[in-house]
């Protein structure tokens, strides 16, 4: 096995995994297994346990990171993250004491922004947006090899930003209820959830995100004119992120980014010459699938130990 250069644990709310990576970020090994939701302590055990796993295949004191979901900033001890048992509780100090050592924290769409940029689809490019379009919309900024994380570790979170009232007139949609809270968000409309919200919007059908893509994909006319509206969407979200951030690269992840020709259709549905600017966003779909949120966070362990 090439010498291993780090590990990466990616937190979620029904599984944990562990990878070891190789000198080219290349996956050397990988497990899986359900996450704890019981307790804390179940939780904190079964971490601990994933990072003795990962330093026994190669060395003591492997650089280990933990990527997970809500706003993380550097040095926070206390993390917010809904389905799991984590309210009140010093994960990062108590990870830390059962590991004998530092496991930094990242939110999992800086992982995924960090794993693109460093050694996916991005690399090479000075300034990367990773957006996330699956369960929810989200993402991270990745500028100079670092991820920014602002003030509190919402830098990013462009999912709940508001579709601009000229695009819901146009194509003649209501501002939808967010899980957020909040009205009329991004991700009402471009989330998986949200596709299947358009659809019955717009064609009084009631479809998983997969069965609209895939009616889409066959030539079906309503499917089509679904996926159409959610295209003209997401190009302002991308015309969105170019003004907020200008990225030399957009790179496109989570499960809505697998369908059947998504680049070519927000290509099309940009403005062409660029409304803003004089080039065209750089699109390009995410490299590192599954693993990308494990490999961004031993990138980011490495950077940090
Ligand atoms: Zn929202």
């Amino acid at each position: 096995m090439p010498l291993p250069r780090a590990g990466g644990l990616d937190l979620g709310g029904t599984k944990i995994e562990a990878s070891l990576f190789g000198p080219d970020w290349d996956v050397l090994a990988t497990r899986r297994r359900p996450t704890p939701t019981e307790s804390y302590a179940a939780l904190l055990d079964a971490l601990a346990e994933e990072v003795a796993w990962l330093r026994d295949q190669a060395r003591p004191g492997l650089p280990v990171g933990l990527g997970m979901p809500g706003p993380i900033v550097p040095r926070q001890e206390r993390f917010i993250a809904v389905q799991l048992p984590l309210a009140g509780e010093r994960l990062a100090a108590d990870l830390a004491a059962a590991t004998a050592g530092p496991v930094p924290v990242e939110n999992d769409a800086n992982c995924f922004a960090l794993s693109e940029a460093v050694a996916g689809a991005a690399r090479g490019a000075e300034t990367v947006f990773g957006l996330i379009l699956g369960t929810g919309v989200g993402g991270g900024l990745v500028a100079g090899g670092a991820v920014l994380h602002g003030r509190q570790g919402y830098a990013g979170e462009i999912g709940h930003t508001g579709v601009p009232a000229d695009v819901l007139s146009a194509l003649g949609l209501p501002v939808f209820s967010c899980g957020c809270g909040r009205r009329g968000c991004f991700e009402t409309c471009l989330s998986g959830p949200g596709l299947s919200r358009l659809a019955r919007h717009l064609a009084e059908l009631d479809l998983p995100p997969q069965e609209v893509t895939a009616r889409a994909a066959a030539g079906d006319p309503a499917c089509l004119r679904v996926l159409e509206v959610w295209s003209a969407i997401a190009a302002r979200l991308i015309e969105t992120l170019q003004m907020a951030y200008d990225p030399d690269c957009i790179v496109l992840g989570g499960g809505l980014s697998r369908m059947p020709g998504l680049l070519e259709q927000l290509r099309a549905a940009l403005p062409d010459p660029p409304h803003y600017g004089q080039m065209a966003a750089e699109l390009r779909l995410a490299e590192g699938g599954d693993s990308s949120g494990t490999r961004g966070a031993a990138i980011m362990a490495e950077a940090r130990t």
